[in-house]
């Protein structure tokens, strides 16, 4: 199936029209029309390989939405015009004891990620949503209720999940007290489903300039983590604190901030960590985790509790000819809170 999307051809090359294949629809494969595709801070990454091994040329793109256009012969949960989507993952083993329990993101063998990544028959590269279809095995392809703003809903499939996710692992819900380090893409998406999840959520952050955006998402407060006695006055207050920062910064502040078996979970990227302190995690048997996004059974749970709460991220829609200009904007952090492309705008050079 010929397709067209737009690719970056080098490390250093902006994104530019590309026309490709895809893979014919076997059996257990599921085609879609993209509708629109959202634009995580993952993308510019690996664009520009700054994690190493980038495969090119890469069409990135792993918060996709769009329409059933075909269906194989062996898929019965799917049909032609279903509303559906697919996040960062698009195979695993399915055999082993991770895959077995619904937590394909964590595969003993390794997932196959949406871009980036190789096909594990073919060995062929992925190619992600800045494209017109995409050809997915039904096991990795997700339903999207209708009654949510399909423009907005491609988010969820990667800042989404990622947040939503440990919220239902550390079971918060009515009553529980989560800290949110961070407002940007994922920052935001984990207000929003912990307040949805009816917890009493603070947005911490180095300045006091985002409280008016921390209470407009249904924070009820913003702890501002370079005042010291804001941050005395908060120690042991929080039973969960979602770490959205994607970049090196010292978590030692935070630690006595958790309540005795608390947790504070990494979402973004840090790196090296730098130093650390044991003292805080002794007493009060607190705990530092991390967490990817999630697994699929998760994932539609996810999209159905959005579904039913309304949750969706703030969005700005951009057409597919102005996204080096977005990427510019992302890159300095100026989106509230996530790009999304208008696959409509893809149009043949
Ligand atoms: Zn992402
Ligand atoms: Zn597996």
């Amino acid at each position: 199936m010929q397709t067209i999307g737009y690719a970056a051809q080098s490390a250093t090359s902006p994104l530019g029209g590309f026309s490709f294949e895809r893979r014919k629809p076997n059996p257990n494969d599921v085609a879609i029309d993209i509708l629109y595709c959202g634009v995580c801070h993952s993308d510019l990454h690996q664009a520009h390989d700054d994690w190493g091994g980038s495969i090119y040329p890469m069409v990135p793109g792993h918060e996709i939405v769009g329409r059933v256009s075909a269906v194989g012969g062996d898929v019965e949960r799917f049909a032609v015009g279903d509303l559906v989507a697919v996040g960062c993952i698009v195979d695993s083993c399915q055999h082993c004891d991770q895959c077995h329990a619904g937590e394909e993101q964590l595969c003993r063998e390794g997932v196959t990620v949406t871009y980036n990544g190789r096909e594990r028959a073919s060995g062929n590269p992925t190619y992600g949503g800045y494209s017109q279809h995409i050809v997915v095995r039904q096991e990795f392809v997700l339903s999207v209720p209708e009654n949510l703003d399909v423009a907005r809903v491609a988010p969820l499939l990667c800042a989404g999940i990622t947040t939503y996710s440990p919220l239902r692992h550390w079971g918060i819900g009515p009553g529980s007290r989560v800290g949110v380090i961070g407002l940007g893409g994922l920052g935001h998406m984990a207000v929003k489903f912990a307040v949805a999840l009816g917890a009493h959520v603070t947005v911490m952050s180095r300045t006091p300039d985002k409280e008016e955006d921390a209470l407009a998402l249904g924070a009820e407060a913003l702890l501002v983590s370079t005042d010291d006695a804001q941050m005395a006055e908060a120690a042991n207050a929080f039973d969960l604190i979602i770490d959205t920062v994607p970049v090196k910064h010292d978590i030692k502040p935070y630690m006595p901030l958790l309540d005795i078996e608390g947790t504070l979970v990494i979402v973004g990227q840090i790196g090296d960590m730098g130093d650390f302190n044991s003292l805080p995690l002794l007493m009060g048997r607190r705990k530092i985790s991390g967490s990817p996004i999630g697994g699929i059974a998760e994932t539609q749970e996810m999209l159905d509790f959005a579904g039913r709460m309304n949750v969706l991220p703030d969005c700005e829609t951009v057409a597919m000819p102005d996204i080096n200009a977005a990427w510019d904007r992302l890159a300095k952090g100026d989106v509230r809170y996530r790009f999304v492309i208008d696959m409509a705008t893809l149009t043949a050079e």
